[in-house]
């Protein structure tokens, strides 16, 4: 029963539909290029080299912003900045590694001081060094992860914001992830960092309270299983198909691009009456506690 789940969800997971959805995401793409919603903005992205963060910098570089990029290497920022510059899209980068809080510090300061403040951020950086049970984490583990996926995206926002005031407005956006509604979804692969992006949840609630009347936006995006870099330790898994056909009305893993859109509506006026929402974007996953 269960090893015909998994032949029939990889075949649902190839299924042209999935070709068709990507079809209509490049539609969308053309008409944000011609809308510029995002026309004049300054969007500071961590972790947007490749993957999620880097389909949410192009996109919102296709809306009109200007975006920073950023991440650990040199040479992965420059290869995206020669991508991104390739497509006509205005961008710059550095190199930020989110878990150094110098790092932080010059991917903010530097960024206010050649715009005069930004308007967006995308705290996207994570990290998971060893994935299982829980009950298998170590301290040193559970520090990383929490230090990364928590504590930095919570300062890195905290840095960010008298920039935006002096903007007038902002938008901040965690990523967190379907793990953090369902940390028990697969208790083989997601343990600490599932937690982790629980506690994210959190934050951006807590944050938008605190921010509500200062012009200031909170939101976070939690994907369901993307196809990236990150996502390989799930995605390839022998036991995901099955675990995918019985908890994704969808039947299919997301595609980075498939989060760029949401990132860019958050991140502009068409959702200015939008802050403390941990926005599911999952095929169907359930998201509830
Ligand atoms: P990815 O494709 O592996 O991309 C990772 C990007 O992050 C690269 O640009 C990498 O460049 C950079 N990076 C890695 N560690 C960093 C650090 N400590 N500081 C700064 N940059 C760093 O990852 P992804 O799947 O797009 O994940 C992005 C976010 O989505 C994460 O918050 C993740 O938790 C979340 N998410 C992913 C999935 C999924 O299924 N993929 C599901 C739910 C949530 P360098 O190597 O040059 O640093």
């Amino acid at each position: 029963m269960l090893k015909n789940a998994t032949l029939l969800s990889r075949r649902i997971l190839l299924s042209p539909i999935a070709g068709q959805d990507v079809r209509q995401m490049t539609t969308a793409v053309e008409l944000a290029r011609q809308r510029r919603s995002l026309q004049g903005r300054v969007a500071v992205i961590t972790a947007s080299t490749d993957g999620i963060g880097f389909a949410m910098a192009q996109r919102l570089a296709a809306d009109g912003a200007h975006v920073v990029i950023s991440s650990r290497n040199q040479k992965n920022v420059d290869a995206a900045l020669e991508k991104l510059k390739n497509e006509g899209l205005s961008a710059s980068g550095m190199v930020c590694h989110a878990g150094v809080k110098e790092d932080r510090h010059r991917l903010i300061e530097s960024t206010a001081a050649e715009f005069g403040g930004f308007d967006i951020l995308i705290s996207n950086a994570a990290v998971n060094p060893d994935s299982g049970r829980l009950l298998k984490c170590t301290e040193q583990v559970w520090d990383k992860i929490f230090d990364v996926n928590v504590k930095a995206s919570f300062f890195l926002a905290k840095e960010a914001i008298p920039h935006m005031e002096k903007r007038g407005k902002g938008s901040i956006i965690f990523i967190s992830s379907i793990g953090g509604y369902l940390p028990n979804f697969a208790i083989d692969f997601t343990g600490a960092y599932a937690l982790s992006k629980t506690a994210l949840l959190g934050v951006t609630k807590l944050l938008s309270m605190e921010l509500g009347t200062r012009g200031i936006r909170v939101n976070s995006i939690c994907p369901g299983l993307i196809e990236t870099r990150f996502g390989d330790v799930i995605t390839n898994d022998k036991r995901t198909p099955t675990l995918m056909y019985h908890n994704c009305p969808m039947r299919r893993n997301g595609k980075p691009e498939e989060m760029a859109g949401l990132a860019a509506f958050l991140a502009s006026d068409d959702a200015s009456y939008i802050t403390g929402s941990n926005i599911v974007a999952a095929g169907g996953m359930q998201s509830n506690f």
